[in-house]
């Protein structure tokens, strides 16, 4: 078995998933496919959530009137104008009618999140399934809500591996036969326009990235750009021979190329960098992805959607040589905050528990700390509970300040060339370093 994932660049278009299902063709043996949400599907969704948070039915429902007809729209591409796949339309009923029918209390917003937010991926894993099934590819949709058991830390909840595996493999072994919910139906035949494929000699099953359940049946989300994470457990739990994700990049650069001159492609990296760079803030991965793939020696690949042929980069246990090219990663939306207290009373680590619980039950992310005789300054990702973390410390009398327009640079294997461009300059409120990294939390510049 092996496990593929493609982000939502990748299936944003009907030629998107066209090339999908070419990718998933030149793998004959079996292979579980975890999609995302279709281009920019999540951040509609998130609007459509603001205004149903808010109060605004209509314009939640126009806003997702807005992604229906993108949705729309790729269907058309796939199977032409008219057809309707029923299960597709079942998902956009159920969204509109929970748009409709429920007064949200704004202290639920993360589990409503959750309610909203994952039909994304509903929405595009089945219409990719219906579109293999009617290409010559059949596949079986795998609803990971009920099989990706999670806790309930809603819109960013963590799986439960142990307690997932029987359910993941009992939805992958259990013999089933073609749902017919998944063919479409329309004004027109289909089987001219979805081009045919040879039968496959493997399965092929199809699950949604980012989503989960908790044991009560809620839906979870796993946090933004979750959907690798998605697939680093299902690797874990299939005991997959590889994981291959698949990106609008070349492979793994140093910098982010929008904003780095100079950008050079690695192609090998151990867990370990890989880890510092997610957890640094570089795109490229999930975070949470590594440790499933560590934990039993799953190698990752990261290629080029654009052209199957290339090797892109890859992530496993060990490399041969070294990485010889500094890599700069910029973290956005940061905030630093200065926390201090009023009596003057030294910031030790009695107070560091209390201080370091409070920012965890917010789930306030922290990414660097650094303290000092009397204050503790930490760099945060930028979150809706900020305010109530600091009244929460003002009323154990501390003094908060904190600044919300940082971003945080990190730069690993830095030359004193990077660091006096980096390092320095009005706009740098602080810096730490160590021989191998030095981590920058900066002012964001304002746009001309
Ligand atoms: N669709 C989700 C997001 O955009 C999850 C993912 O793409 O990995 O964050
Ligand atoms: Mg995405």
């Amino acid at each position: 078995m092996k496990v593929y994932k493609f982000g939502g660049a990748s299936v944003r278009s009907a030629d998107g998933v066209r090339n999908l299902c070419d990718i998933v063709q030149s793998e004959p043996d079996d292979l579980f496919v975890i999609v995302s949400a279709m281009g920019k599907t999540t951040n509609a969704l998130e609007g459509v959530l603001e205004s149903f948070m808010a109060g605004q039915r209509e314009a939640a429902q126009a806003a997702f009137a807005v992604s229906e007809a993108y949705h729309r729209e790729i269907i058309a591409g796939l199977f032409g104008n008219g057809v309707t796949i029923p299960a597709v339309e079942s998902l956009f009923g159920e969204v509109k009618n929970l748009l409709d029918s429920c007064e949200p209390r704004s202290e639920e917003y993360e589990l409503w999140y959750d309610r909203l937010v994952g039909y994304g991926e509903l929405i595009s894993t089945t219409i990719i399934a219906t579109y293999l099934n009617h290409s010559g590819q059949p596949c079986r949709w795998i609803d990971m809500r009920r099989c990706f058991l999670t806790d309930t830390r809603h819109k960013d909840a963590n799986i439960d591996i142990a307690r997932s595996t029987p359910r993941l493999l009992e939805a992958i072994h259990k013999d089933e036969g073609p749902d017919s919910a998944f063919s479409p139906v329309g004004d027109r035949t289909t089987s001219c326009i979805a081009t045919p494929h040879t039968a496959r000699r493997g399965r092929l099953f199809i699950g949604q990235g980012f989503i989960g359940g908790t044991p009560e049946g809620e839906p979870t989300t796993l946090g933004r750009e979750g959907s690798d994470y998605s697939a680093a457990v299902a690797a874990y739990i299939l005991d997959a021979e590889s994981l291959s994700i698949w990106k609008d990049v070349e492979g793994i650069l140093n910098a982010d190329p929008k904003i780095f001159p100079d950008t050079r492609y690695i192609p090998e990296l151990t867990y370990l960098d890989a880890i510092e760079l997610a957890y640094s803030g570089a795109q490229i991965i999930h975070p949470k992805t590594i440790k499933p793939l560590q934990n039993k020696n799953i190698p990752l690949y990261v290629r080029p959607f654009g052209d199957k042929s290339r090797p892109g980069s890859v992530i496993k246990g060990e490399m041969k040589g070294r990485i010889d090219v500094p890599i700069l990663i910029l973290k956005h939306n940061q905030v630093l905050i200065s926390i201090r207290p009023n009596d003057f009373s030294f910031v030790l680590e009695d107070r560091f528990a209390g201080i370091f619980s409070l920012l965890e039950r917010y789930n306030v992310k922290i990414n660097l700390i650094q303290s000092s005789a009397v204050n503790l300054s930490l760099c945060v990702d930028r979150s809706r509970h900020l305010p109530e973390v600091a009244k929460e410390l003002h009323r154990q009398q501390y003094r908060v300040v904190y600044n919300d327009t940082m971003e945080l640079l990190t730069i690993r294997g830095y030359t004193p060339a990077l660091y006096t461009q980096y390092g320095n300059g009005p706009g740098v409120y602080l810096t730490q370093k160590t021989r191998k990294i030095v981590r920058i939390v900066r002012k964001v510049e304002p746009q001309p």
